[in-house]
This record gives C-alpha cells, sequence and structure tokens, in this order.
C-alpha cells in the first residue's frame, strides 16, 4: 500500500511510520510541525520508501499518484498544547479531516481516523463503552479538542454514509512510550522529568482521578489491525488497567527510586478534567482479536530509559 499519515512527526505518527514501512507499505508522512518534531522520524531520512512534506492539513492536500490509505494523527494532543493551539487544534479537526476524508475520497483509499477518549468528555459511565454519547462541555478549555475531535467523528461517518468512503474510527485513550515529549505536559512525562530531576511528582488535585496507560506498541498494533479490518464504526483502543493518578505517582517514584516524593497543586488542575477514564475494549477484542500485552512496569521502564538520554 501507498500510506499517508498525517501527524507524522509526532508521538504516535512516527511509529505509526515505523510499523507500516516495516510491514514493507510506502509511507508519505505529512506534519507542520507545531507540536511534532522531525527527530521522530530522522531515522528514516533517506529511504526510498519514505517521503516527508512538511505541511498544514488545514489547506487543501495534494498528492501525486496512488494512496491507498489515509491515517490521520494531526492534532495537539495533550491539554497544554491545544491551550496553546485552541484555533489549530480546532481547524486541523475539523478542517484537517475535511480534506483528508476528501483526499481519501479522491484516491479510493481507506481513511483511519485518530479520535480519542476525550469525545466521552468527563464520563458519567464507566467504564466507557463506545455506545456512550459523552459528556463534553463545548466552552470549557478542553472544548476545542474534544469538539474538534467531535466533528471529525461526525464527518468521518458523513463521508462513510454518503459517500461510501472506508472509513475507520479509533478512539484512543491514554499512551505512552518512547517519542512523547518531555515537556508536552502530560502525566507520564511531567512525572517521569521530574523523577529524573530528583524533583517531587505535581499530582493536580487530589489525585483520586483516574487514569488507564496504554504502551505505545500495543496501541499501534490496535491501530493497525483496525485499519486492516473492515469495521467502520468507533473502536476504543487503550488499556483498561486503571488507577489513581495518586497510584501512578507512586509507580513512578517507586521505578526511578525518587526521594523527592508529591506534592499536591490543587490551582493546576483544569477545568473539566475527567475523574474517571478506562476504555471497555470488548469490540476491540471480539472485532480486532487485539488487547494490550506490555503491563505498565515494562513499559513506564522503557519509556524511562528513553527519557534518560533526553533530561536535563
Ligand atoms: N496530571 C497531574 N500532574 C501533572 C500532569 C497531569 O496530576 O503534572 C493529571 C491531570 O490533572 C489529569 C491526569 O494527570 O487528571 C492526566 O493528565 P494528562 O495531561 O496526561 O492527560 P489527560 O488524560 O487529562 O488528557
Amino acid at each position: 500500500m501507498r500510506v499517508l499519515i498525517t501527524g507524522a512527526a509526532g508521538f504516535l505518527g512516527s511509529h505509526l511510520c515505523d510499523r507500516f514501512l516495516a510491514e514493507g507499505h510506502e509511507v508519505i508522512g505529512m506534519d507542520n510541525l507545531i507540536t511534532g518534531n522531525t527527530d521522530n522520524i530522522a531515522h528514516l531520512a533517506g529511504r526510498s520508501d519514505f517521503t516527508f512534506i512538511r505541511y498544514d492539513v488545514t489547506h487543501y492536500i495534494y498528492i501525486e499518484g496512488p494512496v491507498d490509505a489515509v491515517l490521520h494523527f494531526a492534532s495537539p494532543a495533550s491539554p497544554i498544547d491545544y491551550l496553546n493551539y485552541p484555533i489549530q487544534t480546532l481547524k486541523v479537526g475539523s478542517l484537517g479531516t475535511h480534506n483528508a476524508l476528501g483526499l481519501a475520497k479522491a484516491k479510493g483509499a481507506r481513511f483511519l481516523l485518530a479520535s480519542t477518549s476525550e469525545v466521552y468528555g468527563d464520563p458519567l459511565v464507566h467504564p466507557q463503552h463506545e455506545d456512550y454519547p459523552g459528556n463534553v462541555d463545548a466552552i470549557g478549555p478542553r472544548g476545542v479538542y474534544d469538539e474538534a475531535k467531535r466533528f471529525a467523528e461526525a464527518i468521518t461517518m458523513a463521508y462513510h454514509r454518503t459517500h461510501g468512503v472506508d472509513t475507520r474510527i479509533a478512539r484512543i485513550f491514554n499512551t505512552y512510550g518512547p517519542r512523547m515529549r518531555l515537556d508536552d505536559g502530560r502525566v507520564v512525562p511531567n512525572f517521569i522529568g521530574q523523577a529524573l530531576r530528583g524533583e517531587p511528582l505535581t499530582v493536580y488535585g487530589d489525585g483520586s482521578q483516574t487514569r488507564s496507560f496504554c504502551y505505545v506498541s500495543d496501541l499501534i498494533e490496535g491501530i493497525y489491525r483496525l485499519l486492516m479490518s473492515d469495521y467502520n464504526l468507533p473502536v476504543n483502543i487503550g488499556n483498561p488497567s486503571e488507577m489513581s493518578i495518586l497510584q501512578f505517582a507512586e509507580l513512578v517514584n517507586r521505578l526511578t527510586a525518587n526521594p523527592a516524593g508529591i506534592v499536591f497543586k490543587d490551582d493546576l488542575r483544569i477545568k473539566g478534567d475527567p475523574q474517571t477514564r478506562q476504555p471497555d475494549i470488548t469490540r476491540a477484542r471480539a472485532i480486532l482479536g487485539w488487547e494490550p500485552v506490555v503491563d505498565l512496569p515494562h513499559g513506564l521502564e522503557m519509556t524511562i530509559a528513553y527519557f534518560k538520554e533526553r533530561v536535563r
């Protein structure tokens, strides 16, 4: 296949490039680099089966020749990033998804949308099953991301139903691993960076809010299987193993032997920060035969090793 990956220089996009190339496909990577970094794809430079185009997909996308699949992964994805780039986040989820779908339609390509657990907002149902419509505050600080992704899902289904585009929707839950940005503000790089510098870990609020962390290789496997499936409705991809942020902080401190402990930062918790989050992956198990295999301590060790080389 000849595959276009938007957001190719980002955390997930760059791992997807690696995976598709390893499977023998040709990859065109696109990124405007506002939150992505070419360091993540530097090892692919010079390969004849990989092309990188620096481009903002909120503008009309032109690709010469055939395209068999479009994977739309471009978007700021951490709360800090989408608060820094609210308009760009809304545009890449709306205009960017429209353009990527238009390209898929014109080329007769499959399309896969990187959606998010944020479509469930601060959920009132636990764990979150794909049929749960969510609890999102459109005008809250997280609304720019949540509503962009909800629009992206809506237009993806509309292109499927109206134009017959062969679409997929992956609802991606918290994912971690090498190539996350140390300064992206998310809890995994924040805590590991703090621990490696011997600083206390900053728990926002009382740390009773929960998350369920999926290692990147598991996530990529789920995405790959979803693209290769023929399933058009949304599929949760994430690790159901749930814990509180306080427990997570204690685990990071233990794995890094950080003696500095924990500080509670009430004021840094963003309004609408979901109190619970855990994927129901019944659908992914049934349709993709997929479930995560990397446990958190092992995944964190690989992530800590990566950040150790980069922390200052
Ligand atoms: N969080 C925290 N300390 C940090 C960064 C984040 O306690 O230094 C919390 C945050 O309030 C949220 C959870 O960790 O409840 C996960 O935050 P993240 O930014 O990773 O992404 P989210 O899952 O909220 O999209």
